[in-house]
């Protein structure tokens, strides 16, 4: 039943698109997804989304944004072979943030869960939901190349190319979606057509990549997820995912011009200086799967949209195309999930100023995950950027959360909440967590250590 129009057409169908069509499919007849690759009908790495062969974090709180929209898909991911972490489970996360390693040991209090699996494997299952739904149509193998506006400046079509050849043509529509990732054309757009383009905010990370597929043939790890962040004097680190079918993603990273190797032994050499030196005998014994996959992310960027004083009828902005954050936090699915929950929300409310309200919205959505993440990045002194007061004070403050954490789960609980967006940031100001941390600070001096190691993760003020 069609509440706001006959048409939606979103551009791009990854993870972000994929989301919005799924809301959108509720509100309009029809809803076409247009993709420039050919969508692959199993898990299938893509040239459209190379960010597939390095590791993907889903969030906890990404996973219940898409439980929400897709009834049973959690259970779907585990029957497929997911790695599923619940309850005690959750030992099997060995997390190094900002070089104090978390202790996850114990029944958590309120229940949360942790979803591993290769970015492949996700994106095909949110697909396939996708594609099962009566009135949305996948226009893969197709540009999109250009957004067509009327006389009252309302976009109302979208130019699209076959990339095999053929004319082009033009696809009406009630609302058009930019969900074309980071590299979306909606700034230029908005500036040919008189709108301006919206103010970014930028943080040069300048993130290189390196993963490995593996499988190991005995001497398999104990963790099914390790994480070892960057810190100061190490701005690079690496982390080991347990995904489904038996396979293993090794993925190095550094920032600011570290550039971790290319080749596994090198691989393995770079994550000896920090991950514990059992876990890298395992890794030697390794089988790879397939070649080493590199990639290189300058920097994290966030539009913002929602400040325009103008914006046109008829067009959205969705997922990375709004904000691209830095890869290493992990929330780029998350925040997206999070957006199409919005976006059914502002569809319950209307069309009318549609625009305005979810780009609002959406900024709402962003707002946490991009301060814990500039947060973490400019705590780096090797990262460029201006460091105001909240950052200063707010960083300040993580740094003694992380140092109780090492020594109290339920600190370590509330963090590991925040961090997966399931709790919002202000829990970790809750008087029974600001004493617990006020103690872990106490409890360090008197041991003589240092209360603050080193800053590498921040919550947002
Ligand atoms: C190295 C790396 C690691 C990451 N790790 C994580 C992680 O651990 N956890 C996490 O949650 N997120 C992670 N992300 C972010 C995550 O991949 C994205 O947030 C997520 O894919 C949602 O993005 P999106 O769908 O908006 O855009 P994208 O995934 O970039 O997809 C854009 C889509 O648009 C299509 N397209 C582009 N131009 C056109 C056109 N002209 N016409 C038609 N189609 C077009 C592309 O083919 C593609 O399918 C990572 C990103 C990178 C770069």
């Amino acid at each position: 039943m069609a509440t706001i129009g006959e048409h939606a057409v979103v551009l791009g169908a990854s993870m972000g698109g994929l989301l919005a069509g799924r809301v959108l499919s509720d509100y309009f007849d029809n809803v076409t997804l247009v993709e420039r690759d050919v969508l692959p009908d199993s898990p299938a790495q893509r040239r459209g989304v190379p960010q597939g062969r390095h590791a993907h974090g889903l969030l906890s709180g990404g996973l219940q944004a898409l439980a929400r929209l897709f009834p049973g898909l959690p259970e779907e991911l585990a029957a497929d072979g997911a790695t599923v972490l619940a309850g005690t489970d959750l030992s099997l996360v060995s997390l190094t943030l900002g070089g104090h390693t978390l202790s996850l040991d114990g029944e958590p209090s309120k229940p949360i869960e942790s979803y591993l699996a290769s970015r492949p494997f996700l994106e095909a299952h949110v697909r396939d939901r996708v594609r099962a739904i009566d009135n949305v149509h996948i226009l893969d193998g197709h540009d999109a190349v250009e957004l067509l506006m009327d006389d009252t400046r309302r976009v109302t079509s979208v130019l699209v190319a076959d990339r095999n050849g053929g004319p082009g043509r033009a696809i009406a529509a009630d609302l058009i979606v930019d969900a074309m990732g980071r590299a979306g054309r909606t700034p230029a757009f908005l500036e040919s057509a008189g709108f301006g383009r919206p103010a970014e905010d930028r943080i040069a990370v300048a993130v290189a990549y390196s993963s490995q597929l593996l499988r190991f043939a005995g001497n398999t790890p104990r963790d099914r997820l390790t994480l070892v962040g960057p810190v100061p004097e190490r701005p690079y680190g690496g982390s080991l995912f347990a995904y489904e079918d038996d396979t293993w993603l090794l993925t190095t990273a550094g920032m600011n011009g570290h550039e971790p190797p290319g080749d596994l032994p090198g691989m393995i050499d770079f994550v000896a200086e920090f991950m514990a030196p059992e876990l890298v005998e395992s890794l030697r014994g390794a089988q790879p799967l397939g070649p080493v996959a590199t990639f290189r992310y300058p920097a994290s960027v966030r539009r913002r949209y929602e400040r325009m004083v103008r914006f046109p009828d008829g067009l959205l902005v969705f997922g990375d195309a709004i904000c691209s954050f830095n890869p290493v936090y992990g929330q780029g699915m998350s925040v997206a999930a999070l957006e199409a929950l919005a976006l059914r929300d502002c569809l319950d409310r209307g069309a009318d100023d549609l625009g305005r309200r979810f780009l609002r919205a959406a900024a709402g959505c962003t707002n946490t995950a991009w301060q814990m993440a500039s947060g973490a990045d400019l705590a780096l002194p090797e990262i460029p950027g201006r460091r105001p007061a909240s950052i200063r004070v707010s960083n300040w403050y993580t740094q003694r959360v992380l140092t109780a954490a090492e020594d109290d789960p339920v600190v370590t609980e509330a963090f590991f909440r925040v961090m997966n967006l399931v709790d919002p940031p202000s829990r970790l100001l809750h008087p029974s967590i600001v004493r617990r941390v006020a103690l872990g600070a106490s409890r360090r001096r008197r041991s003589g250590q240092p209360a603050h190691a080193k800053p590498a993760v921040a919550v947002p003020h």
